[in-house]
């Protein structure tokens, strides 16, 4: 016989208030129903351990899909209840767990629990009119029970025939919500969310199948039983990124909280904006969400992984999430782990670390600039690659210390070449190549930013000069000011904005080249990265005294002198950046004179 009961929370409130909220992510409710049926195998195995439970074996969960009766229903071998068990978990618990819930989630503004954990039973009346619960407990000459209800108001529970322990749930999916009625869509949601629930889960199942799941994911498994061909495998079956990764970390850590995972290096194409990551929170093998931000750093979430962390409070709202002490031990703890793992590998492995340097430079230095912890901690294994190719820590470019007494005087710290674009600075990396100078190559989008931050953590130690910010001595010789020079190209060049000086290059061959300070190129830089106008950096030019062709000029006619000025300033110009179509057709009519002049002399 049949009873009827009410439900006494108000339901009637709620659901409109829970389907509002969660329609986006209304397919979360396989994953609470599945898991469930999990945690109704677990408490029954903990049973048996005990002895107080047979062993029957085979525990497994059976998702079957069927469009014409218009059910989907999920089963289980596990402790099953009792009717007392159902009226209280079901119709009790579950009924106010979910009305707890929605009062959480008001409070919290609506999206504030990750990934919408916590929700239970009750949320699968978000895609069903009505739900029939048969069940039998694992107690012994237990009786099996039957229960139904529309969620709304009333439901009914009773006896009924079940061969089986265990719980079967048969949702009545809505009309509405005909896309869980195929097998394809389910198959997925398994896959989204139940990929590593710890008991096999078969879906329509058929002689011989497999399961959707994988019930033993590598991450649980200990760091030195896992192979390198098991890592790159999963991998691949996780992320379906046919690239293999570069490195990974395996997370597994017992205290003070429990936390195991594998965090994957992928190979990143350089110099492409970053892409973004996923990382995915796991709680006891159920997924929760992916990118989760307050629980892993920013800056992580370039790499690949998953995360599984039971000890996450998870239905609470994100803000108190954000202030756990506990949670943020944890982000503390993977970005120190991700840190070793750097410092492992540049310690023992050089040319390894060296190999993978371009994919992973732009991950370390985000990290750097994002999080003070991490950039203390991988501050010493920075490299950077030089001119000739070869990679050298950033700290071998620091010099002396500048004590705060002679910062007063003026005194700067020692300057660290850089180049932004090895084929437009060519020129520039010969003549530091013929005279022994080194120069590092920041080429990178995040290059500017990483270096400024540099500078700023080290203000004593370091500052950053492009290759074309000014003729380091090395470059010169002594006494190379040559006024009459300098008037020359003033005077050719007086409607252009300018600066003229004369040096004594080592390199005869170059008549000119042109010099921008860095500050000033810094600040036209960011003036048109903010769209402030192009208000172009001043440019010096630095005439070579140690060219013949330069020297000649002072001989030549006043005409000669204009023509062969202006030429060889355009020449030094197009050394240093494309000309505007502007000075390009200035050039064009200035190489037409010259070769005119030129051909009437010969
Ligand atoms: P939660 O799982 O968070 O406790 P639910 O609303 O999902 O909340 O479920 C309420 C209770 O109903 C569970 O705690 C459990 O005792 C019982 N229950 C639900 N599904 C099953 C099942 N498949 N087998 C046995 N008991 C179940």
């Amino acid at each position: 016989m049949e009873r009827q009961g009410n439900i006494r929370i108000s339901s009637e409130n709620m659901m409109p208030i829970i389907k509002k909220w969660l329609y986006s992510e209304k397919d979360i409710f396989l994953r609470e129903i599945v898991a469930n049926a999990s945690d109704a195998i677990t408490k029954l195995k903990k049973l048996v351990d005990i002895g107080e439970a047979k062993d029957e074996g085979a525990y497994r969960i059976t998702v079957t899909v069927d469009s014409k009766a218009k059910t989907l229903t999920v089963e289980d071998n596990g402790i099953g209840m009792t009717e007392e068990e159902v009226e209280k978990y079901i119709t009790q618990i579950a009924f106010s767990g979910a009305a707890d819930f929605a009062e959480k989630y008001e409070k919290a503004g609506g999206d504030g629990i990750i990934g919408h954990f916590g929700l239970g039973f009750y949320s699968a009346y978000m895609v069903s009119d009505d739900i029939e619960i048969f069940t039998k407990s694992y107690r012994e000459g237990a009786q099996g029970v039957h229960w139904e209800s529309d969620g709304e108001s009333v439901y009914s529970i009773g006896e009924c025939e079940k061969e089986t322990r265990g719980t079967k749930v048969v949702m009545h999916i809505a009309d509405a919500e005909k896309e869980f009625l195929k097998e394809s869509e389910i198959r997925t949601l398994l896959q989204k969310y139940c990929s590593f629930m710890p008991y096999e889960i078969y879906l329509n199942p058929k002689k011989d199948d497999k399961p959707v799941n994988t019930p033993e994911p590598l991450y649980l498994k200990q760091p030195k039983d896992c192979t390198e061909e098991e890592y790159k495998t999963f991998y691949r079956d996780t992320f379906h990124d046919y690239n293999e990764p570069l490195f990974q970390i395996h997370l597994n850590m017992e205290y003070p909280f429990r936390l195991k995972g594998i965090l994957y290096f992928p190979k990143v194409r350089k110099q492409v904006e970053l892409e973004r990551g996923q990382v995915k929170l796991y709680c006891n093998q159920v997924y929760i969400a992916d990118n989760i931000k307050e629980v892993i750093p920013e800056f992580l979430m370039l790499l690949n992984g998953v995360i599984d962390c039971p000890d996450i409070p998870l239905n609470v709202s994100r803000s108190f999430l954000q202030n756990d002490r506990q949670v943020q031990k944890i982000a503390k703890h993977i970005t120190k782990k991700v840190a070793d793992k750097l410092t492992e590998l540049f310690r023992n492995d050089r040319a390894r670390y060296e190999a993978c340097w371009d994919d992973l430079s732009t991950f370390v230095k985000f990290g750097c600039i994002k999080d003070d912890d991490f950039y203390q901690k991988v501050k010493d294994i920075i490299i950077y690659k030089n001119i000739s190719g070869e990679y050298r820590t950033l700290e071998s470019y620091f010099g002396e210390e500048v004590s705060e007494a002679d910062a007063k005087e003026g005194k700067e710290p020692k300057a660290a070449y850089y180049v932004t674009d090895e084929n437009k600075q060519a020129q520039y990396i010969r003549m530091f190549k013929d005279a022994a100078l080194d120069a590092i190559v920041c080429d990178g989008y995040i290059d500017p930013h990483f270096i400024s931050y540099i500078e700023y953590k080290n203000p004593t130690r370091v500052r950053f000069l492009r290759i074309d910010a000014d003729v380091d001595s090395a470059l010169k010789e002594e006494g190379g000011d040559d006024q009459a020079v300098v008037d020359i190209f003033k005077a050719a060049l007086a409607d252009k904005k300018v600066t003229v000086t004369a040096q004594k290059l080592k390199d005869p061959t170059i008549p000119a080249i042109v010099n921008v300070a860095e500050f000033m190129r810094r600040m036209s830089e960011m003036n048109s990265f903010y769209r402030m106008g192009d208000a172009p950096a001043d440019v010096t030019l630095v005439v070579n005294t140690a060219c013949e062709a330069v020297l000649a000029l002072k001989e030549a006619g006043e005409e000669e002198k204009k023509i062969a000025a202006e030429y060889i300033y355009y020449l030094a110009l197009m050394n240093y950046r494309p000309l505007t179509p502007d000075e390009l057709a200035l050039f064009t009519e200035t190489s037409t004179k010259f070769i005119g002049k030129f051909l009437k002399n010969c």
